[in-house]
């Protein structure tokens, strides 16, 4: 299980340029609502993030529907898998290598999730799964780091860094492997990814499985203190960028279009996003 023999093979980025249905969720319209894109005021800097993002928050356990906090469930969703490799064992035919990988947002790690996914699953389809979640707004590129090599989605021929994303998982994940992806190499946003553990078990019904992932954190408006429903994507008054109230945002400055729902992603607020929530 885990790393074979065979990584580090550059096989080529298959994917479609204009991807991929759903992985894992039914939800919401697809991502590449190609706009304008605004001048990029960085948020703020990654220290000043790392210090604000120091509130945990908590989430459910997509298995019981326990809440509870993003370590806890690193054990607790082990005793959930580990009962179903079990049956895993007991049926080595219908089952497969599967790796749970904890990620969470470099500098903002109340953003997390615990995802499972098959082996033979490919880079690519990982970064399309936490695009779709996550990430995407105007489809800028992505790149992981494993062990001090890069794969990087290729948007376009000749590109010049890295590898593809066509290697799958169990070329390149170990036990305990750390990884990171980086989307956007303008206004980054970075995610820290760690391989929890791997076991035996039937195969998924989806590509990649979120077993876990946090609960929205609250936010205050930068001008009242009450809780934030808006995030202005053209300005950055606040440490956490411009967060508005309904109402404030009413008489908020910057063009209407900047103005968007905030979102439970580590990309709130940056560029175009416009996220889910
Ligand atoms: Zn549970
Ligand atoms: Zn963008
Ligand atoms: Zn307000
Ligand atoms: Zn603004």
């Amino acid at each position: 299980m885990g790393r074979s023999g065979a990584g580090r093979v550059a096989r080529p980025d298959t994917r479609s340029p204009n991807p991929r249905a759903p992985l894992g969720a039914t939800r919401g319209p697809p991502w590449w609502s190609h706009r304008e894109k605004p001048n990029n005021h960085h948020l703020h800097s990654p220290a000043e993030e790392t210090t604000l993002a120091r509130k945990m928050t908590r989430g459910e356990c997509a298995l019981c529907n326990r809440v509870l906090g993003k370590r806890a469930l690193v054990r607790h969703l082990r005793e959930h898998l580990d009962s179903q490799q079990a049956s895993g064992d007991a049926d080595p035919e219908g089952s497969k290598d599967l790796v749970h990988i904890l990620v969470d947002g470099k500098y903002r790690p109340e953003y997390w999730m615990h995802l499972e996914a098959g082996g033979d699953l490919t880079l690519a389809r990982l970064d399309d799964m936490l695009r779709y979640e996550w990430l995407e707004c105007c489809d800028h590129m992505s790149e992981f780091l494993i062990d001090g090599e890069r794969y990087t989605s290729n948007l376009w021929e000749d590109a010049p860094r890295g590898a593809g994303m066509g290697v799958q998982l169990r070329d390149v994940l170990a036990e305990g492997t750390e990884f990171e992806h980086v989307y956007d190499f303008g206004s980054s946003t970075h995610l820290r990814l760690r391989v929890v553990g791997w076991r035996r078990g039937p195969s998924l019904p989806v590509t990649v499985r979120i077993l876990a992932r946090n609960e929205p954190p609250e936010r205050a408006c930068v001008r009242c203190g009450e809780p934030a429903e808006l995030v202005c994507t053209g300005c950055c008054e606040g440490p956490e960028g411009t967060l508005l109230c309904g109402a404030c945002g009413g008489d908020h400055g910057c063009d209407d279009e900047r103005l968007v729902i905030i979102s439970n992603s580590p990309r709130c607020g940056v560029c175009a996003y416009e996220g889910w929530d």
